[in-house]
């Protein structure tokens, strides 16, 4: 308990001059104030430790406080700050082979900042390629409801979470969504294969050459851990190609070995048109994302026109210190195996969760790799979503035995009864059984 003085000035200065997101101007709880993390663990100014379950935002893959991140970092800013990416530099050409390594086939690289501007950058590119390939008319994008792509007008149109959009609308054009899988609430193969078939026919209905390509998740994670149905991807990648469109794949979470492969799509046998990343590509010490492009589609940018050229300039994408902490984090995965070890915890997650379906409001528990979700139902049999103020007791039952836990799913679905885990991939097996233990004891506390 050092520093409360200290940490009460702190919360009054950051509730006057800090907008934080999702948080409105009206005074509430104060913001619990961090300062070190460590492993898995982050501290407060009080002292007081939490183990980060959801590793931040999804994005703390290797874990905290990492001090050859900091000096990849340091040497780099030292040497060269930065070049923009109109010209070139060697942490950038080296992070771009190296994910060619990781994606394990052809593509060429564009960097930015952030998920929401990489997936902004797949829809241009995505556009640009049809209008230079002889698809003029080939605009729309289709994506889920209930995924969340970013918080840009174009991201976010494609997301599909009603609740984040309707204040701000109109936003990019051309964006149509259709439902997602929903293996729990309907398990047989041929009705949650049905939501890849919806896809076909919103193409063919909306006519194929308009369609530019569809943009998802190999899992939905913020709208709810929902998993794919066996074949549902290899599907939607069959049909995007027969109607000529393009299949983006939004890995900003299931990239670098979160769902315990290097990217998510690699669990479901498809090779997609377009890759998008971030948070795990420097586990969020800096901001860097990346838009990865087969090459046949960057060889539709070859003309001798200056506007056959991809017109997308930005400043701080590929920042070099950026690019040369990604690299050794990158080497860090590899190092320390943590994509297997993703896939083994992952299963092993899953295994010791099971005794939670014995719990009356327990209805699913499902992910892969360190993701996972377990579903709050007020009633198991019909599937009715756990009143939100139940679910947030959990998570503040939780929070008091030193677990921070997520929480998601979709409001506007009615949906926001899905508790979620992503903690660092880099966990020890005790702060592992830590979260194990802690979740299957503040749930049967409920
Ligand atoms: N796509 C997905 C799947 C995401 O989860 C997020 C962010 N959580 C984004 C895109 C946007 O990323 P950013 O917040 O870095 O813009």
């Amino acid at each position: 308990m050092q520093n409360l003085e200290k940490t009460h000035s702190l919360q009054a200065a950051d509730e006057k001059f800090l907008w934080h997101s999702m948080k409105g101007s009206a005074p509430g709880q104060a913001n619990i104030v961090f300062t070190k993390g460590d492993g898995a663990w982050i501290t407060d100014n009080d002292g007081n430790r939490y183990l980060d379950g959801m590793s931040g935002l999804w994005c703390v893959n290797v874990g905290y406080g990492r001090q050859e991140l900091a000096e990849a970092a340091f040497k780099q800013l030292q040497q060269l700050a930065y070049v923009p990416l109109t010209q070139s530099h060697v942490p950038a050409i080296k992070l771009a082979e190296k994910l060619n390594e990781w994606l394990g086939d052809e593509y060429v690289i564009f960097f930015s900042n952030s998920g929401s501007e990489a997936n902004e950058a797949a829809f241009k590119i995505a556009r640009q390629y049809h209008q230079q390939t002889g698809g003029h008319n080939r605009y729309k994008f289709i994506s889920r409801y209930r995924a969340y792509h970013g918080n840009t007008m174009g991201a976010l149109a494609a997301t599909g979470q009603a609740q984040r959009k309707f204040k701000y609308e109109p936003l990019g054009q051309g964006f149509l969504h259709v439902a997602p899988p929903d293996t729990y609430r309907n398990p047989d193969d041929a009705s949650t294969l049905a939501s890849a078939e919806e896809i076909d026919r919103v193409m063919t209905w909306e006519i194929s050459d308009t369609i530019a390509g569809v943009i998802m998740e190999p899992i939905i994670t913020g709208g709810g851990i929902i998993m794919p149905p066996e074949g549902y991807m290899a599907r939607v990648k069959e049909i995007c190609e027969s109607h000529g469109a393009l299949l983006i794949c939004d890995e900003v979470i299931c990239g670098f070995g979160r769902t315990g492969k290097p990217f998510g799509f690699m669990n479901y046998g498809v090779k997609p048109d377009i890759i998008t990343m971030a948070k795990g590509i420097t586990s969020a010490y800096l901001p860097l994302a990346a838009t990865a492009v087969k090459r046949e589609i960057y060889e539709a940018y070859a003309g001798e026109d200056t506007y056959d050229r991809f017109r997308h300039v930005n400043t701080f994408g590929g920042n070099p210190a950026a690019c040369a902490l990604a690299l050794k984090n990158l080497e860090i995965y590899e190092s320390e195996n943590l994509i297997e070890r993703s896939r083994i915890l992952g299963e092993r997650l899953l295994f010791e969760l099971q005794e939670l379906k014995n719990h009356p409001n327990v209805g699913d528990i499902r992910g892969k790799g360190l993701l996972a979700g377990i579903e709050l139902v007020k009633d198991k049999q019909a599937k009715s979503p756990l009143e939100i103020e139940k679910v947030n007791k959990v998570i503040g039952f939780c929070k008091e035995k030193g677990l921070i836990i997520g929480k998601n799913g979709d409001t506007v679905a009615g949906y926001n009864n899905i508790l979620t885990l992503a903690p660092p991939l880099s966990i020890t097996d005790n702060d592992f059984d830590f979260i194990v233990r802690t979740v299957k004891e503040c749930l049967f506390k409920l």
